[in-house]
Order: C-alpha cells, then structure tokens, then sequence
C-alpha cells in the first residue's frame, strides 16, 4: 500500500488468558506468527495449537507415511521452542484437504475442547499479498483458515453439531477475537523483536522441510525469511518489527 491509506497498526489485544491456533500444516504457524507466540507464553498465557494435517505430502522425496510422523516431531520441537506444550492433529489428508461441514466440525471441537477467547489462524485468502500478480495461496490454507474463522460461531452453537454434545463438548461462545496471521489487509500486530530469536528456532525446527526447500544455509534461510516478513510491516507499527493480524472481533 501507498499513499494516504496506510494506517497505523494497532496493538493486538492483551486481555485473554487462552489461544487456540488453528492451521493446516506443520511450519505455517512458524513461518506465519511464532514470534508473537513467543510473546505470549512470555506473558503467561497458554497457547495451543491444532494442525488438520501431518503435512505428510509436503516433502518430494519422502513417502508419505515416513514424511507425516517426521513432521509431527518436527512440529512438535518447534511448538515448544515458543512455549507451546499441546499440539493436536485433526488427521485431514495434507493437500486436498475440502473446505465443508466436516471440517467445520473437527475445528468446532477444537474449540470447545479449549475454550479459547483468540482464535489464531493463517491467510485464507487468494494470494498472499494484495495487487495484481501476487503469489497464488494453497486450497489447503483456504480452507482451513475459512473453516476455522466459521467453526468459532459453530463452536457456540448447541444445534450445529449436536453430535458434540453428545461426546461430551458443551458450547464455547467465548471466542473474543479471530486473527488471522499473513493476512494482506492486517489491522493489528505484535513486536516480534522479543519472540524474534525463538520464532528463528521455531521455524529451524522443521529441517527436514527446509533442507528439501532450499539449497540455501537453512539458518540464514530461516533468519532472513523472517528478517524481512517481521521489518515489512514495521513502518506502520512504529518501526518495530512487527507479526502482523487481520482481527475480527465478535
Ligand atoms: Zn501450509
């Protein structure tokens, strides 16, 4: 954006206790928003995150079925690097995962089970970044970014899916906040400079992914990456490097 309509990144909310983060693949959260993670376990307040996938089919050379628990150790490592003891897996199949009531369900769980007032999850949009010819967004993220921003109202439905009642998971309508992290129109932030060096661990933490990704040294890869994702932003965030959300409030 240009012009006279950049505004000012605001402040994420600070007043919550609890965090669900909802994605379809190991690494999206590390590349989309482990820094603020970082931050908020500092803080004290609990994050969990729930992947509708091992990730299983993400890497060339590797047959799924050694791939996916690979991924779910590396995933696993790298959660705990920014404070981040419980990770679940919905077990949708890693890239043709469909956007429906399914889905809509296994995350609607999810949220009951936590009970979380934010509600974290990754650009489900087109294309990452606004403007003609920017890069074209996966069917997995779109899915499960617009599933997970559904399954917070369906959460604090007791009709929608009664059959969660059934199992025990009474209504959440707790959800305060949606955030989605990557957005191309993100509204609020967070410093990343105190979570900055965790998220580049977090992130290292998925080296079998990386080392098949790049011929680059898998640190300075990771350093940059997010270098320049966390200083794009900060211009609008008072020159501090910035993990920025599109928020919705409900
Ligand atoms: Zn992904």
């Amino acid at each position: 954006m240009t012009g006279t309509d950049v505004t000012d990144l605001a402040e994420m909310p600070g007043d919550w206790q609890r965090a669900l983060a909802v994605v379809a693949h190991p690494d999206d959260l590390e590349y989309g928003c482990a820094a603020a993670v970082a931050g908020w376990t500092d803080a004290g307040k609990e994050v969990v995150y729930v992947l509708a996938t091992r990730g299983e089919a993400g890497i060339d050379t590797l047959a799924p079925d050694v791939c996916g628990p690979l991924r779910e150790r590396e995933q696993r490592d790298s959660a705990a690097v920014v404070g981040v003891d419980t990770v679940e897996f919905l077990d949708h199949r890693d890239g043709v995962i469909e956007y429906g009531t399914g889905l809509r369900r296994d995350i609607a769980a999810a949220i009951r089970r936590h009970r979380p007032e934010l509600v974290v999850t990754l650009n489900h949009r087109d294309t990452w970044g606004g403007g003609p010819g920017a890069p074209w967004n996966t069917p997995d993220h779109l899915a499960v970014g617009r599933a997970t921003l559904d399954a917070a109202a369906d959460a604090g439905n007791r009709w929608i899916f009664p059959e969660l009642v059934e199992q025990g998971l009474e209504p959440w309508g707790g959800v305060r906040w949606l955030a989605v992290a990557a957005s191309s129109t993100p509204t609020h932030a967070v410093d990343a400079g105190p979570g900055l060096d965790r998220a580049i661990r977090s992130l290292l933490c998925h080296r079998a992914y990386i080392e098949a990704l790049t011929d680059e040294d898998p640190e300075q890869y990771v350093r940059s990456f997010l270098g320049m994702t966390t200083s794009q932003a900060s211009a609008r965030f008072g020159g501090r490097p910035a993990v920025t959300f599109e928020l919705f409030a409900r």
